[in-house]
């Protein structure tokens, strides 16, 4: 018998309470009513609205709870049929015996398991990155910390020019800190939007009073309790009341690699979001997964990305409940810096072509990113009309007449035959 019987017996459990976890959590009770659910967090908090923590919202977290929680916390969990919040952490897994062991000891058996268990923080590692008031964000805990740095003529070094950098720097600018963004490439955002977008942000970065450091690489970090300075391999030294390090994030994959799971920078999964072993699936930020093109019918990726996270949590629940299939989908991300809004959709990393579209309005464009004359990719930078449009012709891989696309005078829909 495979099932431990000395264990509760729960028909799913979910390791993982991010928007991920808690959507597929929520998708199960919904397709199957009577389910015995078990979704397990790590956090102290019920899912909650993470891109919050880098915007705005990081200047005003004075409450003692996250901004927004899903689902209505608990009780609203509850009320949709997931009655079983277990706010533990697994810390080990026997897919022989079908068991989960949490931090507290307790030991809980699944008939189907989902790994929801996301992304945390690469870290930097020079000397001095131990010090006081050295930051990394994924959590409304590490969100409170860093909002506590932030002022008037406080110097603030931010590490990476990714997302989490450019939106921090943007916000942190608000709140009237001197800023710096140390960036080891040799443009912003070099992962996600092509060159000329990269282009358009250093220019706004740069009019909003944010110093920016290029093919920066970072030495150490000095101070002796707080860190007081960052120093730079070329000898530039930057002084500092705080560092915030947004370099990149690693797939939790701990309890993957315990089970024997197949990992591939992320736990590998067929287009259902199962893995190798078939009673265990995976979504979210942890998962790499086909991406269901038909041009490049063997690419995987991971998705770093809240809508792709809730969207895998959900298609996942319907394949592990037996009720639905998993629906395939386009990739979706936005970013807020400053009052510029960007939009990134599909996989414009496979483009071999890349329109460019000026939008009338000012600081408007929209790149179109080809392969093959169809459209694979869309990046709009303070444009969400064309991005919406654009989206509908990414679903059906829509051939692009380029002539048209650049032509600001028609109508962006006519782009696309
Ligand atoms: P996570 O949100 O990482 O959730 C995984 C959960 O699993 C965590 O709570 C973790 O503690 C828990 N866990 C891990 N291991 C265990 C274990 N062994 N036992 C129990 N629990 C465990 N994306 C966008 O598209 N747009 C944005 O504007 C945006 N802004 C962001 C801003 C910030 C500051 C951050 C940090 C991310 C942002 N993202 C944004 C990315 C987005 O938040 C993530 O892609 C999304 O949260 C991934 O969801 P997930 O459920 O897969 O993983
Ligand atoms: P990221 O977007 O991958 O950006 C990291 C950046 O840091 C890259 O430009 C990288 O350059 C650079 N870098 C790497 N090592 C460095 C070093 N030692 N010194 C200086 N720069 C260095 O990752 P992130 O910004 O840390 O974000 C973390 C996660 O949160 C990601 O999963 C991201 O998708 C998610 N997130 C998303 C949003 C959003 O979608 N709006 C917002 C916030 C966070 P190279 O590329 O050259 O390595």
């Amino acid at each position: 018998m495979r099932n431990s019987t000395d264990h509760q017996l729960f028909d799913f459990v979910i390791v993982g309470a991010g928007p991920c976890g808690t959507a597929a959590a929520v998708e199960i009770a919904k397709s199957i009513p009577d389910a015995k659910i078990a979704l397990v967090g790590g956090e102290p908090h019920p899912a909650y609205e993470r891109p919050l923590l880098s915007k705005s919202a990081l200047l005003d977290l004075s409450g003692e709870l996250p901004p927004k929680i899903l689902y209505g916390g608990l009780q609203g969990l509850s009320t949709l049929g997931v009655s079983t919040y277990i706010p533990d952490f697994a810390t080990d897994i026997n897919p022989i015996e079908k068991t989960i062991t949490l931090a507290s000891n307790q030991t809980i058996a699944y008939s189907k398991l989902l790994l929801a268990t996301g992304s945390a923080p690469r870290r930097l590692n020079v000397p001095g990155a131990g010090l006081q008031c050295v930051h990394y964000l994924r959590t409304f805990e590490e969100a409170r910390s860093i909002a506590a740095c932030l002022g008037p003529a406080k110097k603030i070094v931010i590490i990476g020019g990714g997302f989490i950098g450019l939106e921090v720097a943007a916000t942190a600018r608000r709140a009237g800190c001197d800023v710096t963004v140390l960036e080891a490439g040799d443009r912003l955002l070099a992962r996600g939007v092509p060159n000329i977008i990269s282009a358009r942000l250093t220019e706004k970065f740069k009019q909003e009073g944010v110093k920016l450091i290029f093919n920066a690489s970072v030495s150490a970090l000095q101070g002796s309790e707080y860190v007081t300075g960052v120093e730079l391999s070329d000898g530039m030294k930057l002084p500092t009341d705080a560092v915030i390090i947004g370099i990149g994030n690693i797939p939790t994959t701990e309890l993957a690699l315990k089970a024997g799971l197949l990992i591939e920078d992320g736990i590998v999964t067929n287009h259902d979001g199962r893995t190798s072993d078939p009673d265990i699936y995976a979504a979210g930020d942890v998962a790499r997964g086909p991406q269901g093109l038909s041009s490049h019918p063997n690419y995987t990726k991971r998705l770093e990305a809240w809508d792709p996270a809730m969207r895998q949590g959900v298609a996942c629940a319907k394949v592990m409940s037996g009720k639905g299939e998993a629906e395939g989908f386009s990739p979706w991300i936005w970013s807020d810096q400053f009052d510029w809004d960007l939009q990134i959709a599909g996989h414009g990393e496979l483009a071999d072509e890349s329109v460019i579209r000026e939008g009338n309005a000012p600081d408007t464009i929209t790149v179109l990113q080809l392969y093959q004359g169809r459209l694979i990719g869309l990046v709009s930078l303070n444009d969400s009309l064309n991005m919406t449009v654009g989206r509908r012709a990414l679903k059906s891989n829509a051939e692009v007449d380029v002539s048209l696309a650049i032509d600001r005078s028609s109508r962006f829909k006519y782009a696309f035959i």
